[in-house]
């Protein structure tokens, strides 16, 4: 192949073509694995692209790689001899690499990559931008670019990204600014700029890096590969994300599980706001949006979600000194009274974290150590004389009580102490105890050394307490996740066969929703339902309340009306005598609502008495990266208004639904508050189970809303169902 590799006439520019916005794609990650170190440890690096020009990529990227990477870089630009001083050769098949770095115009980088496989090159950085985030002609070449390296076993970072850099071996392959520090964050980035942002930033944090990858367009290498990679890389210490789509949600969870095992991985998922979720017709739909669903994917994975930029370095740092605490209190030893306050407030605030309480041979200890004036309670305060040898005293007694997991010590600039030394004993405190330790510097000047000597030792430290709190809580938080299990949920026993028959009537009707005249699909998985029947003539339905009880439910049953309460088309406590005139008003109801709309009858059913019933929630929405989620939550008509649900990946055995009744705001109303009865959780809990296998277990079922789920201390019933169906599915499974 030939052509003019000088970015000069082409696309890729330095201003231009700094990562994001990637483009949701729905490629099945590539199965990389652990082979991914090749990208991380090259020894023969081929700069495709290579050029003097001033301000070009191709230049800057070469830079880079001559600046501390200890292998050989080789120049590719069939227009030049010589670039940078290095002799530069005509094509990748020359350059005998073992890695390629690719910065050619986009037309190009096809046939470079192709080439880059016929030449036995298996890692391979597309730095040039201008494929899927630029349109459809974008898209194409970019589906292209993924059949060429799939088609070689290629693995192939971006395009579009900012490149690749690596401690160990100094490599920098990314036209950005810096290489960062070394240290054992590996960091991923879908935003080039983040990279460059976060690089820069991470010098002054005293953040180190084992590897960076910007990810860009994600054409075949995405978050998943490097998760799982990192996850057997020894070196990665944490693994830390800036996500803004994960695009096969379910192997991401997968890999993840397996990583945070002994490697934690903490993420910020950028793009909160919901686009999807104004389509729905279910409550649950309404509800979901992407965000619901990336919560309850990270969390399924073991993921830590850092709210912004700062808490997730915050957390990479803590998590970075491999230290996790034993026990959930925290101990604050504190040279100053106002940051000591400010610490324990902030401790009590965390969720997962409390201030220990000290034993009496502490506090008896702590007594002899300290004088007079010093609170030898928790949170210590060693007083603004303390010196180096007092603090670390005071340290060693706390660090031995029992309750003690995590310790922060504060300190504000005093003239009694030398910084440095401070420093250094904090950071020898922490090694000889094993117990996390964060350090909280409220100062600047006065504490630098103090600083440089802990960011030299690994301890983190912070000038605000309740970052150093939120940092010992993402330990806490780890601990938990590491100790998980993932047990598979328990088998259930069900008619799908049934269900399958009901799911595909759907496609007699004008939509795809079915209603109440589908609650036989609960029979058919063991969710309990009222007495009942939809009969479609006024004597017919006083017959079925014959049969039922002194009063019961009517509704009408529709395709065309989602919410039949809006219209008064639920009426409760009707007594045998009115069921038949009832018939008639529901029906002239629903004609005066919609003239043409479709009845198929009217649902006549047992009452249950809710008052001493909770009505519930349970659904389901399919996200497009997540697959099927369960929703459990405080039902009724008012669901949407209250919003006290809670999401999971489905299906959930038996413990995760229990813990999703527990984790509502009205889980109190389910355990019998103010002199009522509680409600039959295990009745619950298995429903909830149930609903979460039936979706999982018919991809077609689009949406679902169980609703309500009425609870009661004898059990529950599921008096209303709405389901939405993707007739597509339906046809692949049956
Ligand atoms: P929709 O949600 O379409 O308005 P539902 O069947 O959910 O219709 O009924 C609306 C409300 O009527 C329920 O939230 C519940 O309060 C009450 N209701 C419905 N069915 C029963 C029943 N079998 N027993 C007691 N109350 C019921
Ligand atoms: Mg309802």
């Amino acid at each position: 192949m030939s052509g003019d590799y000088d970015p000069a006439d082409g696309a890729v520019d330095r201003d231009g073509s700094l990562g994001g916005d990637a483009p949701v794609d729905s490629d099945a990650a590539f199965d990389g694995g652990a082979a991914l170190s090749g990208l991380f440890a090259p020894e023969r690096v081929a700069v495709v692209g290579a050029t003097d020009r001033e301000g070009s990529v191709g230049r800057a990227v070469t830079e880079n790689l001559l600046a501390e990477f200890d292998g050989e870089v080789v120049p590719v630009n069939p227009s030049r001899d010589e670039v940078l001083g290095l002799p530069c050769v005509g094509s990748v098949a020359d350059a005998d690499a073992d890695m390629a770095v690719v910065a050619v115009p986009p037309g190009a980088v096809i046939d470079v990559v192709r080439e880059c496989g016929e030449s036995g090159v298996r890692n391979v950085v597309v730095l040039t931008a201008g494929f899927g985030e630029t349109g459809a002609e974008g898209a194409d070449r970019e589906q292209q670019l993924r059949s060429v390296a799939t088609e070689y076993g290629i693995n192939l970072v971006g395009p579009n990204s900012l490149g690749v850099m690596s401690s160990p071996r100094g490599l920098n392959a990314t036209f950005g600014p810096d290489a960062p520090p070394a240290g054992g964050v590996s960091f991923m980035s879908q935003s080039g700029a983040f990279v460059t942002a976060v690089v820069d930033w991470a010098k002054d944090e005293g953040i180190g890096f084992k590897d960076v990858v910007s990810l860009g367009n994600k054409a075949v290498l995405d978050e998943t590969d490097f998760v799982r990679a990192w996850g057997d890389d020894p070196d990665t210490d944490v693994v830390v994300g800036y996500l803004e789509s994960i695009d096969d949600g379910r192997a991401f969870v997968d890999a993840a599980r397996r990583t945070t095992d002994d490697t934690p991985v903490a993420v910020v998922k950028s793009g909160r706001t919901d686009a999807g979720a104004q389509a729905a017709s279910s409550h649950t739909g309404a509800i979901a949006g992407s965000d619901r669903a990336y919560e309850a994917g990270l969390d399924a994975a073991g993921v830590l979600r850092a709210e912004s930029v700062q808490e997730l370095f915050d957390a990479a740092r803590a998590l970075a000194g491999g230290d996790v605490p034993d026990s959930d209190g925290v101990a604050v030893v504190t040279n100053a009274g106002g940051p000591g306050v400010m610490a324990t407030d902030a401790v009590g605030d965390a969720e997962r974290l409390r201030l220990a309480s000290f034993n009496e041979e502490t506090v008896d200890r702590l007594g002899e150590a300290l004088p007079d004036e010093a609170n030898v309670y928790n949170p210590v305060d060693v007083i603004g004389d303390a010196s180096v040898d007092r603090f670390r005293e005071a340290l060693d007694i706390a660090l031995r009580d029992p309750d003690v997991g995590s310790v922060v010590v504060i300190t504000a600039p005093t003239a009694t102490l030398d910084f440095g030394e401070l420093g250094e004993m904090i950071a020898d405190a922490a090694d000889e105890h094993g117990v996390p330790m964060a350090a909280c510097l409220m100062g600047g000047q006065r504490l630098a050394d103090a600083g440089d000597v802990l960011r030299e030792r690994g301890v983190p430290s912070y000038f605000d307490p309740a970052r150093a709190v939120g940092g010992l809580e993402s330990l806490t938080e780890y601990r938990e996740v590491r100790g998980r299990s993932y047990p598979e949920p328990e088998p259930i026993d069900a008619d799908r066969e049934r269900v399958r028959e009901i799911l595909s009537s759907v496609t007699e009707r004008s939509d795809n929703r079915l209603g109440v005249e589908a609650m036989e699909i609960f029979d058919a998985y063991g969710i309990p339902t009222p007495e009942g029947a939809v009969v479609d003539d006024p004597a017919e339905a006083e017959r079925v309340a014959e049969g039922i009880g002194e009063e019961v439910v009517m509704k009408i049953v529709s395709p065309d009306i989602l919410h039949k309460s809006d219209i008064g088309g639920v009426k409760v406590g009707v007594p045998v005598a009115e069921v038949a005139d009832a018939y008639e008003d529901l029906v002239s109801r629903a004609r005066n609502y919609q003239p043409d709309a479709t009845i198929l009858g009217v649902q006549v059913q047992e009452m249950i008495d809710l008052d001493d019933g909770v009505e519930t929630i349970v659904g389901s929405h399919t996200d497009p990266q997540f697959g099927p989620l369960v929703m459990f939550g405080l039902g009724g008509v008012f669901v949407e208004i209250m919003e006290d649900t809670t999401f999971r990946l489905a299906p959930v055995g038996r413990d995760e639904a229990a813990e999703m009744t527990e984790e509502i705001d009205a889980a109190p109303l389910l355990r019998g508050a103010r002199g009522r009865e509680a409600v039959d959780i295990d009745a619950v809990v298995d429903a909830v189970r149930r609903v979460s296998q039936l979706v999982a277990d018919f991809p077609s079922i689009v949406e679902l809303d169980v609703n309500p789920l009425v609870a009661t201390p004898d059990g529950v019933r599921a008096v209303d169902l709405r389901l939405t169906v993707d007739p597509e599915e339906l046809e692949t499974q049956s």
